[in-house]
């Protein structure tokens, strides 16, 4: 069956990162008054490549629900066809897509929650922190703590770092780290991989909780954390086989590879 495609309108483009030529964008949707979907799904947007070949790629969505409207977090693949078009669309420039799909959304009951990113797979991160942390309207996280880890390579590359530091700041229960994995002179911060920072924050946790460190009932009662890992395959692993060392079970660790 053909999927429904929609219109995504461009109504506001703003440079994240210049180096990295990454990309926020914000649609609205010419057919809909409200876009129904669960923060951290992706839309799949398509269009003919220039031998006429549809070519469809996914993109997580940067927001929190909001209205008939969107954000994508993109940047520039060289040579790519698909980010290229996005990043380089200007405002009142359409694209077609369909979606809502994925199913890298929140486990409920919501639980404590590690969100681990690299690169442009802080997208989702902003969507769960936006739904969680929402600037006006009840707060969602009923004061679960909430971990970002968030792994560049330079800072330039460090997207959306004022509005994470801000809900920090705001909320006692978030926490936002970022992590640099190459040199950077003036850098103060943490440098390394995610995995290493994931790995003293579990651990620092379970030796706090003076328990076994992270299965409390038995399923299907549930976790009382969960990890969710977005990012290229590379990545995704490690983190995935550091939790898995550390005692976690495969269902507490949710993850989307972009790769
Ligand atoms: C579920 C999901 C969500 C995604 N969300 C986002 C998102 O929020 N933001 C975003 O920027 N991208 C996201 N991606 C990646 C995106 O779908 C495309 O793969 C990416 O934009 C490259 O597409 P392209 O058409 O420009 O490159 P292509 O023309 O498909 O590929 C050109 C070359 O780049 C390489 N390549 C393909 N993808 C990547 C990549 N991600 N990084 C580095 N090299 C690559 C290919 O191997 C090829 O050699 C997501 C992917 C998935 C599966």
């Amino acid at each position: 069956m053909a999927r429904q495609l929609f219109t995504a309108r461009l109504e506001r483009k703003l440079l994240l990162s210049d180096p990295a030529q990454c990309f926020h964008l914000e649609f609205s949707i010419d057919e809909l008054e409200k876009f129904d979907f669960i923060a951290g799904q992706f839309v799949s947007t398509v269009a003919n490549d220039a031998n006429g070949k549809s070519q469809t790629r996914a993109y997580s969505i940067a927001s929190a629900p909001r209205a008939n409207q969107f954000d994508l977090c993109v940047n520039r693949v060289e040579n790519g066809f698909f980010s290229n078009l996005l990043c380089d669309l200007e405002p009142g420039q359409t694209v077609p897509f369909h979606g809502p799909h994925g199913l890298f959304t929140l486990r409920q009951p919501l639980t404590e929650a590690i969100f681990i990113a690299t690169g442009t797979g802080i997208a989702p991160m902003r969507g769960f922190v936006e739904w969680l942390f929402p600037e006006s309207g009840e707060d969602r996280s009923q004061g679960r703590p909430i971990w970002l880890v968030y792994g560049t390579r330079y800072t330039t590359e460090i997207y959306y770092q004022k509005y994470f530091e801000k809900i920090a700041a705001e909320r006692h229960n978030f926490h936002y780290v970022s992590s640099l994995s190459r040199q950077n002179e003036g850098w103060e911060g943490l440098r390394g991989y995610v995995q290493e920072h994931v790995a003293r924050i579990v651990t620092e946790r379970a030796s706090r909780n003076h328990s076994a460190p992270v299965v409390t009932v038995a399923e299907p009662a549930g976790f009382d954390i969960h990890a969710y890992i977005c990012g290229l395959n590379d990545m995704v692993s490690a983190n995935r086989d550091k939790l898995t060392e550390l005692g976690w079970e495969r269902k507490q660790i949710i993850f989307e590879r972009y790769d």
